[in-house]
């Protein structure tokens, strides 16, 4: 984890690493897009995998909305309006000309007017599915790639219907559960705190949302929103119970996407580059052949031994100090997580060097270089884990004044709840609330006294 001095010197380092890492490039003549480069879509689509196969395995269906959305749908829900309605882009041109429309920001007004007219009987509930797709946000403050996009892609919503509040509850928990498991594949141990009602998503209950680091702040990493019956109202989403009483569903959603790779580069990456953590790396072993012959039959042979999917191995061969330097760089910057080295001398003795992208190196044959590199790619997985846990930890501090809640990067302490408070705290330490601990623990209110809960106090993103 970089932490650099300043916000100037952070986004200079962020755009280098993303370019020389082949990531994207940025250099598309509209603010807030970038063009994706085949490497670094190829680490998205892994981490989109990850969603794609837990979302399969909990029987979430996958659809497709249009782009477009109609004004008239957007006002069913003012509160949902009222806070998207600056970020809108209207789309010109349409042959009605009496219609308005807009890109989607977010899937609701797209998805729940159509949900209302399939959702019928209690026979059609729970009803559950998710899209990946882009989304459109006019960005008034400054933009990050990855981070704060005016198309933000690929991104998913799941969105749910449920009978009764505690099947949306439930709901709620298994998406909590998905999160984290995602997660556990980027390698980042996340901040989960319950969301104050007033961040929360416009109109919903409740809310639990992720926080990853990012140099000297918190980043908002996923939410999953309990969004009440407040849409189903707003969206007429009724269904016949079974004792024939006409109900409103109970709806839950969650989303998040290219932020997740966001915390990737935040928490892994170095001064040398990225480092993608083996469970979603594209490109697992690199594989370098130096003064050997391209296709050698025994490498080639020591690729089908290794235990890695093969279109997850990638060779390059070098004669010279240059090249050689050249190649070695290339995978550190895009943080492939090992390098295989063999000279002449080591195939002579059917042996190699493993060069770890954190800078360790050991030796093995090719008889045991399977064994080696899987109990090497769990220990890099762990390690990165492990070490974004010690990370966090030791930036959330105590805190029981004022002046200690300044100092900490993420303070701990006690809220009453109240607003007046709430505007207190922000002004006198420059941070935002951004959540209190998931399982309710009192704590005194560091501001009137009062009894409160346990709150996180943060700069965010
Ligand atoms: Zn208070």
């Amino acid at each position: 984890m970089i932490i650099k001095k300043n916000e100037v010197e952070y986004s200079k380092w962020w755009n280098q690493l993303i370019q020389d890492g082949n990531l994207v490039d940025i250099r598309y003549n509209i603010k807030g897009f970038f063009v994706w480069m085949p490497y670094g879509f190829s680490v998205m689509k892994k981490i989109k995998q990850i969603w794609d196969d837990l979302f399969k395995e909990q029987q979430i269906s996958e659809m497709y909305f249009p782009l477009l959305v109609p004004e008239e749908y957007a006002m069913k829900n003012s509160s949902w309006w009222s806070s998207f309605k600056e970020q809108a882009f209207y789309a010109l041109g349409y042959f009605d000309t009496e219609k308005k429309l807009f890109l989607r920001p977010t899937g609701e007004p797209a998805m729940y007017p159509m949900f209302s007219t399939w959702i019928r009987s209690y026979r059609d509930l729970p009803f559950r599915i998710y899209e990946t797709v882009s989304a459109f946000r006019n960005e008034t403050k400054s933009t990050k790639v990855f981070v704060r996009d005016v198309e933000l892609g690929p991104w998913y919503e799941i969105h749910t219907c449920h009978a009764t509040r505690e099947e949306a509850e439930k709901e709620i928990e298994l998406a909590i559960k998905m999160n984290e498991k995602i997660f556990e594949d980027l390698a980042i141990y996340p901040l989960k705190v319950r969301k104050p009602k007033v961040d929360c998503f416009p109109g919903s209950a409740g809310a639990v949302e992720f926080y990853t680091l990012m140099n000297d702040k918190v980043v908002e990493n996923g939410s999953c929103n309990n969004l009440g019956q407040a849409y189903a109202k707003a969206f007429d989403i009724q269904f016949i119970d079974s004792d024939q009483q006409k109900k409103l569903v109970w709806q839950t959603c969650t989303g998040n996407g290219e932020r997740f790779l966001s915390s990737i580069i935040s928490n892994h990456g170095d001064e040398k580059g990225l480092i993608i953590p083996p469970n979603i790396a594209p490109i697992k072993v690199s594989i370098l052949g130096i003064k050997i012959a391209q296709g050698n039959p025994e490498i080639e042979q020591l690729i089908k031994n290794l235990g890695v999917e093969r279109d997850r191995i990638q060779t390059a061969y070098a004669e010279d100090v240059t090249s050689i330097g050249e190649i070695r760089y290339k995978t550190e910057r895009m943080g492939v997580p090992l390098r295989i080295e063999i000279g002449p001398k080591e195939l002579a003795s059917k042996s190699c060097t493993l060069c770890w992208r954190d800078g360790t190196k050991e030796k093995s044959t090719f008889e045991v270089v399977a064994e080696h590199i899987k109990t090497g790619f769990n220990k890099m997985q762990n390690k990165l884990y492990i070490e974004t846990k010690k990370e966090l930890e030791n930036r959330l501090h105590k805190c029981d004044t004022i002046e200690e809640a300044k100092k900490a990067m993420i303070a701990e302490i006690g809220w009453c709840g109240k607003e007046e408070c709430a505007n207190w705290i922000k002004h006198d330490t420059g941070k935002d609330i951004i959540g209190m601990v998931l399982v309710k623990k009192e704590k005194k209110c560091i501001r009137c006294g009062e009894t409160g809960e346990t709150t996180y106090v943060s700069e965010s993103y």
